[in-house]
């Protein structure tokens, strides 16, 4: 698929979904692989969101990545591998939504 073609579907998921979505349930949305697909979806979610900014008016969020350990927070939604705080890899994923 066209790397076009695929940023707008990701935009289209992202502005119909009623439910926030992590980066692997957007793959599998997107018919990619869901692990693989994942680290895709990162890669175009700045190009997606500067674009859904411009043509809707609407803001991409996210639900931050949480330490399922000892609930520490990430500031960044790119996935960590880790907690910095524990150490633990029971990492809840960042869910992304538009408002
Ligand atoms: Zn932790």
């Amino acid at each position: 698929m066209e790397l076009e073609t695929l940023r707008e579907k990701l935009a289209g998921i992202l502005l119909k979904t009623e439910e926030p979505l992590s980066a692997s349930e957007l793959a599998r949305r997107l018919d990619l692989d869901p692990r693989r697909g994942a680290r895709i979806v990162y890669e175009m979610l700045p190009h997606v969101s500067k674009s859904i900014r411009a043509r809707y008016g609407k803001q991409v969020y996210f639900e931050p990545p949480t330490c399922r350990k000892c609930g520490f927070t990430f500031s960044s939604f790119r996935k960590p591998h880790k907690c910095p705080k524990c150490g633990s890899e029971w990492v809840d994923p960042p869910r992304f939504f538009v408002k």
